[in-house]
């Protein structure tokens, strides 16, 4: 799955004084109550050798409540045959009491909604039973919103069992027969529903004979709903303003059980077999391609048959019945790629499906295995929760990650949907060929397919310097939220739903990719191709875990004669959350260097309650890279095994810049003969050093006077040399820090000299880029980039410039050239007039171009207008009016609008019922709010606000991202302590020198 906004969509589309470093840098995230005492109890009761246990628990039962005729009989009940795994099931309670043992602690006995003590406790499936297959009959009616479905399971029994529980969610089952392989009935004693865990009970009458296969057949009932997951309405309008209604599905991670009953945990893989009724107008798609189509005997209707899936994961189903338009190609081995998208956005998926072939064909090399399905359709999805979603074959997209219109889309907004398309492709190997094999490694789907995304697109798009990009899109974000304490491991525990949910964050996604990309810095990208080849292998049509990819790779090395440790070295990446930070000195000649957990927060590296161990006690295994002056070209490792270091580089080395290229997951520090140095080489020669050495030079020096590490005075006197710099990873990284200082120095006189030295820098390149929409892909990149930071700074001839275009754009229809347009609209808006917003509004409500309502969305939140702010924000609960997929994106835009701020965090409080029941339960979206919202927050009164309305309020998958938020805000009010004065002081002088403000 992809998330709806990145990092760098922030970056581009909104003025460029964001925190970048806080702000939507990660999709989601969160965590929820743990359960563990709960937890620890059942496993106690239920693992394996639990024999001891139930005799105990038993003895303990009768002892203490005394009746012991009663409870011998409800022993029997509770642990009786077959054999202890079955003491899963805490059978009959008696009258007014728990039959669970007394050991446990008392929590509320799961009741199902009759009433009825529901007999299974864990929000994990048992084992006894798995499903092999599912014949899936659907009728949905998208006017009355009714759904029908009936659904065939053949099973098998792991394990003689005499229950059968099986996932629902809000599904109304109206039959329920079980049968064995020789279509004799089962009866069924019991059947009973537990909405907490979204969990359907089955209390056969017959045992279940371990390896007998079984047929269970349900019919069921369900309304269609206008939402963002399951089996779900969504509209678009015609040329003509007719609305349409399209049914779809999204189901990662565990919404597949809203449209049918099904074992919906990862690893319980099986081949699906679908039918489904439509209107003739329309068709139907599946992750297979259509077998037959036949008129119904009773009605109109037509009846869809698909051919019978891989085996797969229940979250990798899909379906859509629609009446798309759709354009054709077909890769070097036959395969037949398809493009969906309602029939006037069509001319706009022509680039997505030459992307998706070329893309296709490079990963069936790369990876060494074909794809394994006849087809592969992509799919523009008007109301869409994430960015897009991998299901096997039919991968569904929100429409800005698949559209594009040469005429109207900017460069960035084309490279997110080829990064979109590489990614969900990536996924049909890593995530669904090989699936994870639990949530908690989540980061192997994510993690690879992130990596991945950079290559695909690169070899597709060969001009756009994609693995430059890598450091800048992945690793700094990445580093940005993992020095928080409130980050998480990559390979984390999860258990429910909501746990589930708050793990498609950054650190899943963007720290998964830069391990691996580190990995591939030391082994080489040889070795890495062969050990994935070897693990899609081994696993094709399974599950695998971390291990079983770094065993993978370990048997590689070891036939080329190597023999690394990847387990060991991997481990300290993924088991423990955070990251080192290196302090490096250098003295005749000799390097030490010595690495602990780096934290931004200072009050979190003495906390003694730090609630986060690690048994690897925060040490790493960093491939510790370096170039010296006497070597600038000659990169040279050495590695730290959980310890310092002490290494000769000859005395005649001047400076030594480690990390090279930000390819390790590691910050950097120098002694302040080392940082001087490095100063004075960007300085005097900054070519010495490659764009990512300079790019890594200036986020890590800006990021350790966040943490007080080093002096404000280090990262001010080494962005000096911006004067000189001409490329986009540099610059893209640099004003991404600057600006963040200047929205921590908003209440502060320092506000207006931090814009005034950062147009300093920025002048004699936004006289270089000019306002033609040429040069290469970064090169417009980076105009978008300088010419909206020199709006941002109030250089007059760029506003003047901006409106002038704006207005011929509106009076006289005259077209901006596509990368300008983000920087025209929003100053339009922002100088402008309420006519001018009204305008914007009207082309967002009437364009058929994705992108170009996009910008619309985010320039509107631009205007200095109170009761226009007031009315926008009102309009997010309106769903008519804005879509709710896109209501993170103005709470977002709006909060980081100086005007807006308290308005977007006024109106979140007002109607956070509302907003918590649209997003609460999917992924990405709530987090993200509470991120966008709190992030431009800098005091102790701004926190204490924040604190004591969470405290009273539910936020679901929302908490982890809350404490995030928390300790950003922290953070923020840190940064003042240490900072404001050094930082009032050097602007002050600086721009007191004549070169100062003239250059
Ligand atoms: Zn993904």
């Amino acid at each position: 799955m992809e998330g709806p906004m990145r990092m760098s969509d922030v970056l581009t589309n909104s003025q460029p004084h964001n925190n970048y470093n806080t702000l939507n840098n990660e999709e989601n995230s969160s965590g929820s109550p743990n359960e563990s005492g709960f937890m620890v109890n059942k496993r106690a009761m239920y693992e394996p050798g639990a024999v001891m246990v139930c005799s105990q628990k038993r003895a303990c039962c009768v002892v203490t409540l005394g009746f012991v005729a009663i409870i011998a009989v409800a022993l029997i009940v509770a642990f009786t045959k077959p054999g202890c795994p079955e003491a899963t099931y805490t059978g009959e309670p008696l009258p007014g009491q728990s039959i669970r043992p007394t050991s446990s602690p008392p929590t509320t006995p799961p009741t199902a909604t009759n009433g009825e003590l529901f007999p299974w406790t864990s929000v994990r499936l048992p084992t006894h039973v798995r499903p092999l297959h599912y014949d899936l009959s659907l009728h949905p009616n998208l006017t009355s919103r009714y759904v029908k479905g009936e659904l065939t399971i053949k099973l098998t029994a792991i394990e003689e069992t005499q229950q059968i529980v099986i996932h629902g969610h809000d599904l109304n089952v109206t039959s329920y027969k079980l049968h064995n392989k020789y279509e004799k009935p089962i009866g069924i004693s019991k059947f009973l529903e537990y909405p907490a865990h979204q969990q359907l009970y089955l209390k056969l009458d017959e045992i279940l004979r371990r390896g007998s296969n079984y047929t269970l057949r349900l019919s069921y009932e369900f309304t269609l709903k206008e939402g963002l997951e399951g089996f779900y309405l969504s509209s678009y309008k015609t040329a003509n303003g007719e609305k349409r209604y399209i049914a779809t599905t999204h189901f990662e991670p565990t919404a597949a059980r809203a449209a049918f009953p099904c074992f919906d945990e990862p690893q319980l893989k099986a081949k699906f077999h679908l039918s489904i009724y439509r209107e003739p107008h329309q068709f139907t798609l599946f992750n297979m391609p259509l077998q037959t189509s036949v008129k119904a005997e009773d009605s109109d209707l037509i009846l869809d048959q698909f051919q019978e899936s891989v085996e797969m994961s229940t979250y990798l189903v899909a379906f859509v019945v629609c009446d798309y338009d759709h354009v054709t190609n077909k890769t070097s081995n036959n395969v037949s790629v398809s493009v969906y998208a309602p029939p006037m956005m069509i001319s706009q998926a022509s680039y997505a499906l030459r992307m998706a072939t070329q893309i296709l064909d490079f990963y069936e090399s790369f990876f060494g295995v074909p794809y394994p399905l006849p087809k592969q359709d992509l799919i523009a999805i008007p109301d869409f929760g994430a960015g897009a979603m991998e299901n096997w074959g039919l991968i569904t997209y929100r429409e800005t990650a698949l559209m594009f219109d040469p005429n109207h889309t900017s460069s960035r907004a084309q490279q997110r949907v080829t990064v979109v398309i590489a990614h969900e492709l990536a996924h049909q190997w890593f995530g669904n060929l090989v699936t994870m094999a639990w949530w908690s490694d989540l980061w192997l789907n994510e993690g690879f397919a992130s990596f991945m995304e950079n290559l695909g697109t690169g070899v597709a798009e060969p001009g756009w310097a994609m693995q430059e990009q890598f450091i800048v899109e992945k690793m700094q974000p990445a580093l940005s939220l993992d020095a928080l304490l409130a980050s998480h491991p990559i390979s984390t525990p999860v258990d429910d739903p909501a746990q589930i949910e708050s793990i498609f964050d950054t650190i899943s996604y963007k720290k998964g990719a830069s391990i691996i990309g580190m990995l591939e810095s030391f082994i080489g990208q040889d070795m890495l191709k062969a050990g994935l080849r070897l693990y899609l292998e081994a696993h094709r049509y399974g599950n695998a875990a971390t291990d079983d990819l770094w065993e993978a790779l370990t048997r590689i090395l070891k036939k080329s004669g190597h023999n690394l440790d990847i387990k060991g070295i991997m481990d300290t990446w993924t088991l423990q959350a955070g990251f080192p930070l290196i302090s490096v000195g250098l003295e005749d000649g000799l390097v030490t260097a010595s690495q602990a957990r780096f934290l931004v927060c200072e009050e979190n590296v003495t906390d003694p309650n730090e609630p986060l161990n690690s048994t690897l006690g925060y040490k790493w295994h960093v491939p510790l890279t370096y170039v010296t002056s006497a070597n600038p070209k000659n990169e040279t490792m050495h590695w730290m095994n959980l310890t310092d270091v002490e290494f000769e580089v000859g005395k005649e080395v001047k400076w030594i810049k480690f990390n090279v290229g930000q390819r390790g997951f590691y910050r950097v520090t120098y002694d302040e003969g080392g940082w001087d140095a490095l100063i004075h080489v960007l300085q005097t020669e900054p070519h010495t050093l490659s764009p990512a050495d300079r790019a890594s030079l200036l986020d890590d020096a800006f990021t350790l006077v966040k943490a007080g590490t080093i002096n404000a005075t280090v990262a001010l006197n080494l962005s000096l040399y911006l004067k000189r710099e001409s490329l986009y990873i540099p610059w893209h990284t640099a004003l991404n820090h600057l600006f963040s200082w200047v929205q921590l120095l908003f209440n502060y006189s320092a506000h207006t000299l931090m814009l005034e030295y950062i147009h300093t820098l920025i002048l004699p390149h936004y006289e270089r880029v000019g306002w033609m929409d040429t040069g290469t892909h970064i090169e417009r990149l980076l105009r978008s980039e300088i010419l909206m930071a020199a709006v941002e700074c109030g250089n007059i001839q760029a506003i003047e410039e901006a409106q002038k275009r704006f207005a011929a754009w509106r009076n006289k229809n005259e077209s901006i050239p596509p990368n300008l347009r983000s920087v025209v609209y929003k100053t339009g808006v922002r100088y402008g007039t309420e006519e001018d917003w009204r305008h914007c509004w009207q082309v967002y409500n009437t364009s058929s171009i994705p992108s170009e309502k996009s910008l619309m969305l985010k320039a509107m939140a631009q205007t200095r207008d109170p009761w226009l702010m007031q009315q926008y924000l009102e309009y997010t609960l309106d769903g008519s009016k804005i879509r709710p997929q896109d209501v993170m994106i103005v709470l977002s835009e709006v909060s980081q609008n100086p005007g807006g701020r308290l308005s977007a965090w006024r109106m979140v409080r007002q109607h956070w019922t509302q907003i918590s029941q649209l997003f609460g339960h999917g992924s990405f979206t709530i987090g993200a709010i509470i991120k966008a919202v709190t992030s431009p927050f800098t005091s102790a009164f701004d926190l204490g606000e924040v604190e004591s309305f969470f405290s009273n309020v539910d936020v679901g998958p929302g908490e982890r991202a809350l404490a995030q938020a928390l300790e950003t805000i922290r953070l923020h009010i840190q940064w003042h302590e240490h900072n404001l004065d050094d930082v009032t002081q050097w602007l002050h002088q600086q721009l007191s020198q004549p070169e100062g403000r003239d250059e």
